[in-house]
């Protein structure tokens, strides 16, 4: 019990820290400035969504299971001896960026889908916490319906432990407020110019640089934007949208809301 209470407490400072070293480089290199206001709404953004997730995260665990009985998992099963296991941790890392990237398109693409990861974006400045900005929903039924690289592959714990600290830099750090200089390595590895031209409201940039890891998958199906030096453009939603308590509870369907809002305000005639 002693050694989980450890663990908790190292994982904690581990979080800490990382949040507090964010910081420090996005006050002293930042991209853009990012007013007080967006900085709250996104924590704001993330607390809610994070909080209602591991609510309904027995549910999704339920669900996946049920599904990982009936199809089984682990179907190739990834050879680990000597030097195979380096191989085989690098298969997985590729397999996982495709499929990232393949979601990711599908997220832009299919109008349910666009309707929560358009939450994502609707952060009007991108810092490092803008990564953890999800819809509620989306986890609940990525975790519960997407088990698919589960069922595929069959990866001990070592090995999906080494893939998910590989994924969190260029993934996590796509969003830090922070100008990098990459030069021609842009195109090398996620990064947050990259990355930033997914979240730019400008048109030319619309569907553009969708990989979580490797950039490559942008260039190789025609979705890749190679930014100037110094293209770092106004990033959101077009119009700009605004996140509130009960917004960020029914995001998809808000909508609904403003219209009812409008159609009062003209039979009140506000
Ligand atoms: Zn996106
Ligand atoms: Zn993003």
């Amino acid at each position: 019990m002693s050694s989980e209470i450890a663990n908790a407490v190292f994982l904690a400072a581990l979080f800490l820290g990382v949040i507090y070293g964010s910081r420090i480089l996005e006050t002293r290199w930042p991209i853009a400035d990012v007013p007080y206001s967006e900085f709250r709404d996104d924590w704001f953004a993330v607390i809610v969504s994070v909080g209602l997730a591991s609510l309904l995260a027995p549910i999704a665990a339920i669900i996946a299971g049920k599904i990982a009985s009936y199809t089984g998992v682990g179907w190739i099963v990834l050879p680990t001896e000597g030097y195979w296991w380096y191989a085989s941790l690098a298969f997985v890392v590729v397999a996982m960026d495709l499929y990232k990237y393949t979601f990711h398109r599908l997220q832009h693409a299919i109008p349910f889908l666009w309707s929560m990861h358009s939450f994502h974006h609707s952060a009007n400045s991108v810092t490092f916490i803008t990564g953890a900005r999800h819809y509620w929903l989306e986890r609940v039924l990525a975790d519960a319906f997407l088990p698919i690289l589960a069922i595929l592959l069959r990866v001990p714990p070592d090995m999906a432990i080494a893939a998910a600290f590989i994924f969190f830099i260029p993934d996590a750090c796509a969003h830090l407020n922070v100008r990098i200089p990459l030069g021609r390595f842009v195109t090398w590895i996620n990064n947050p110019q990259w990355h930033r031209i997914h979240h730019s409201v400008r048109i030319e940039h619309r569907d553009k640089n969708f990989a979580a890891f490797f950039p490559l998958w942008d260039i190789l199906f025609g979705t890749a934007y190679v930014p100037k030096p110094d293209e770092y453009p106004a990033t959101g939603l077009v119009p700009a949208e605004q996140v509130d308590v009960v917004n960020s509870v029914i995001w998809p369907i808000r909508h609904l809301r403003h219209r009812a809002s409008k159609n009062e305000a003209a039979t009140t005639g506000r």
